[in-house]
């Protein structure tokens, strides 16, 4: 099988990428970072994202491990301890995918060029010029007109992310869905939104227009750019789903509790 090792490039997740791929030699698996089944991250969700954004165009074909080397993840949520044991069952056995919501983003520019991507966590939209006025609508109606700092549109395993920061709910990923948060909306006599988070199926899809022409800083996940030929940004649950290799259960609401209330056992 080929498979793949991102370090966060720290000492600590560099001896572990080095024994992995050690580990690993011995068993029939092939190094490729072009075209591997198993992609493996060292570091922090971090870490993580970065490897989904590196295989995101070959979600079909490559699933995802994610192992820790600070404090618990959500998507690494392996510990170096147990390494061994999850080497000898990547080399032995089948593996179990497990399989999640992911965000799909389409923003069309005013020359009607459209650029599409996928979020693990989540797409937030603000601007580096006073406040954001966006129209917002939902499956095509217009739903309200925003003015604030920004907002913030996450997947299911995103919502502990920047969305619980912004009193979002934690949505179970195995509900297909999309939350939207809001970044400092105004709320007086002239402006109103709705102030509570939204979470939407997958058949409704959320489009934000710009009333104003302003620059944009739109962040998905990690990373973020700045356009100034914004005419709309739809959100929708994707139909791509992101795919992890399970070895052992590790319930979401475990994962929830142990990084968030006390991690002990
Ligand atoms: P970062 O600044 O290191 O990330 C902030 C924290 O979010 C880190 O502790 C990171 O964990 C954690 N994190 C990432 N995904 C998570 C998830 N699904 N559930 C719970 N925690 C999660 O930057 P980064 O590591 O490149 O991560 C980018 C993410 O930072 C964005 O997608 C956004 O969700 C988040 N963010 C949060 C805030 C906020 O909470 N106010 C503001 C901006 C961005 P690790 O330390 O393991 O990497
Ligand atoms: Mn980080």
């Amino acid at each position: 099988m080929k498979y793949t090792v991102l370090s966060r490039g720290d000492e600590k997740s560099n001896a572990i990428k080095e024994t992995i791929v050690e580990h690993l030699a011995h068993f029939n698996f092939e190094y490729d970072d072009k075209e591997p089944a198993l992609a493996i991250s060292v570091g922090g969700d971090g870490t993580f994202l970065e490897n989904f954004h590196t295989y995101v165009h070959r979600l079909d074909s490559t699933a995802f491990i994610g192992i820790h080397t600070g404090h618990l993840g959500f998507y690494a949520d392996w510990v170096p301890e147990e390494l061994e044991k999850l080497l000898l069952q990547i080399a032995n056995k089948p593996y179990h995918i497990v399989e999640y919501p992911l965000l799909d983003i389409s923003i069309t520019h005013k020359d009607g060029r459209v650029d599409e991507h996928l979020a693990l966590n989540e797409c937030s939209v603000k601007t580096p010029d006073g406040s954001v006025v966006l129209d917002v609508s939902i499956k095509g109606e217009h739903f309200e007109t925003f003015r604030g700092d920004g907002l913030v549109i996450s997947t299911p395993s995103g919502s502990t992310a920047y969305n619980k920061a912004l009193n979002g709910a934690i949505i179970h990923p195995s509900l297909a869905s999309i939350q939207v948060t809001e970044l400092a909306s105004i709320n007086n006599r002239v402006f109103r939104t709705i102030g509570s988070p939204l979470i939407l199926p997958s058949h409704h899809p959320c489009t934000l227009r710009p009333t104003l022409d302003k620059s944009f800083l739109i962040a998905i996940d990690h990373m973020t750019e700045n356009h100034s030929d914004i005419e709309s940004i739809t959100c929708s649950v994707a139909k791509q789903r992101v795919r992890f290799a399970r070895f052992r259960p590790f319930p979401f609401w475990k994962r929830v509790h142990d990084s968030f209330i006390a991690d002990k056992r």
